[in-house]
């Protein structure tokens, strides 16, 4: 330490440096020198400061807390990190805009990312949902095609409301999540106020090896709370980190935001029979069909110390499932399964996971090894199985792989279709029950806005035909927004699902 009570600088290798301020040259206007070591370092890590920002869910934040069980859910699952009242786990939370890059507003109209990872007793478990229980696609092929007629053209790098309309009115499995997307909720005040769903459906698993299909629903104990699509825009210009300020300022004031888990339980057998697909990321499972139970509480206390290391690094994968839980045949899902961990592999690295923030607080004993950057390892541990030598060995026991039956049948298929399946009845419950006379107006006038920035008249026309058979009234008052004749009638099917 020097007498004011700094540390001396050092190069990276912790050798001291001779100047903060003046590079080595040859006399005072002279050549500079290689053997500068310090300012050659300097400069050659500034230019590798970033690593690729994520392709979606770019602009985020997040903070550390843990999630606390608040009633017994042994009947379902036997994660051990569930299995006690009163049990605290450390967790992880992300919150982030979809379309936007790193530096875009924070209040933008986006679904929002509601990312977690609870480092449990085994292993990490991430759950990385949004803020809608449910998603514009059902197939994973069709994910990349939606995420770039959002993002910016090819041409213009400019982004599209043209494409973005083409896309979802040819693709009205879209439809329920476009209303909510539309609808106030798609512009929440802060992420404090806002609710996370798990979306997809997954499978608990108990100790005696029942399964079930739940959901998960962080309900915001703060209360839901959105901007207008006028006051989101002012915001976007304000402050264009309203949503991460808010959230740092909270924690640090003490103000922890805190989120009540609900799941929806379904027994293993009625997948098969009911009345919409169970695994279709489009739809909801209603309330009343499948009543919520509330099991735990999650509380986000603690802020990160370095961004960059602790979130901007932070890697979230749906496949982290610990024993009890497991997929389901949601398509969307097992889709998930491959492209997170490979996403963290091309941004941050093969040995992504022995950083400090996605490291599990339990110990690893894989046979895998070496790679960029590894630094933990297991010293002269066999790197083979199986071996004599006193490697570790898989507990089948305890590890049951989650299943299902199928057909077996290799096939390219939309869902089966359940009883009182299609692209529009769930958008049209939202729309009639739902939302509120205000809701109704807010929706219609946003979506009329939308459509009417830049977008051809043969989508708007065919993009109404959908809205007309989510519902009558909602197509009519937006083919008036828009200067389109009401020339379409709502279809039977519609009328029955009313
Ligand atoms: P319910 O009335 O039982 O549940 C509706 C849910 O919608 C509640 O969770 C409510 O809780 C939430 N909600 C209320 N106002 C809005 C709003 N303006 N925008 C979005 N969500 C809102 O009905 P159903 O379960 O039969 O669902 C009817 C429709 O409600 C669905 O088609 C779906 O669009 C929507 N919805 C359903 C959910 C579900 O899991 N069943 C979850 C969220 C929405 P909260 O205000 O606490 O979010």
């Amino acid at each position: 330490m020097t007498d004011q009570e700094n540390p001396i600088t050092t190069t990276d290798a912790g050798i001291p440096a001779a100047s903060d301020e003046y590079s080595l040259s040859v006399g005072a206007d002279g050549p500079l020198l290689l053997q500068d070591h310090y300012v050659i370092q300097k400069m050659a890590q500034f230019n590798r400061e970033r690593v690729p920002e994520r392709v979606v869910h770019a602009k985020g934040s997040g903070a550390f807390g843990y999630f606390e069980v608040t009633a017994n859910a042994t009947p379902w699952t036997k994660a051990a990190f569930l299995n006690t009242v009163g049990k605290r786990t450390p967790v992880l939370a992300r919150f982030s805009t979809v379309a936007g890059e790193q530096g875009s507003a924070d209040t933008a109209r986006d679904p929002r990312g509601f990312a977690l990872k609870f480092y449990t007793e085994e292993g990490n478990y991430d759950l990385v949902g949004n803020n809608t229980p449910i998603f514009f696609v059902r197939d994973p092929s069709k994910f990349s095609d939606f995420i770039h007629s959002q993002k910016r053209m090819p041409d213009t790098d400019m982004r599209s409301n043209n494409a973005q309309w083409d896309f979802w009115s040819l693709s009205p499995e879209s439809l329920h999540q476009v209303a909510f997307l539309m609808s106030d909720r798609g512009t929440p005040k802060t992420y404090r106020n806002m609710n996370g769903y798990g979306s997809h459906t997954f499978m608990w698993i108990n100790a005696q090896g029942e399964k079930f299909w739940v959901k998960y629903h962080f309900k915001t104990e703060q209360g839901i709370e959105n901007f207008t699509d006028a006051d989101a825009k002012t915001m976007m210009a304000e402050d264009p980190d309203y949503h991460r300020r808010d959230l740092r300022t909270a924690i640090e004031n003490k103000n922890f935001p805190t989120w009540r888990l609900e799941m929806q339980i379904m027994p293993f057998k009625d997948a098969a029979t009911y009345r919409y697909n169970p695994f279709d990321l489009t739809k909801v499972w209603p309330h009343s069909d499948y009543p919520p139970v509330t099991i735990g509480r999650l509380v986000l206390d603690r802020n990160p110390e370095n961004f960059f290391a602790e979130i901007e690094q932070a890697s979230f994968e749906p496949a982290n499932m610990v024993p009890g839980i497991g997929p389901s045949p949601d398509k969307m899902l097992l889709g998930r399964l491959f492209s997170y961990p490979d996403a963290h592999r091309y941004r941050i690295g093969t040995n992504y996971l022995q950083l400090p923030v996605n490291q599990p607080h339990v110990e690893v004993h894989s046979y895998n090894k070496d790679g960029a950057m590894r630094s933990q390892h297991s010293g002269n541990q066999p790197v083979y199985a199986p071996n004599s030598y006193g490697g570790p060995k898989a507990d089948p026991e305890h590890y049951t792989d989650p299943s299902w039956a199928t057909s077996g049948e290799l096939l390219r298929s939309a869902y089966t279709l359940h009883a009182e399946d299609n692209d529009f009845v769930q958008a049209g419950n939202f729309y009639r029950h739902t939302l509120s006379a205000i809701d109704k107006d807010h929706l219609v006038n946003t979506i009329v806005g939308h459509m009417s920035q830049g977008v051809d008249r043969f989508v708007q026309e065919r993009a109404l035909k959908n809205w007309y058979q989510v519902d009558s009234e909602l197509g009519t008052r937006l083919a008036s927004g828009l200067g389109l004749a009401p020339v379409l009638t709502a279809t039977g099917r519609e009328k029955q699902n009313q």
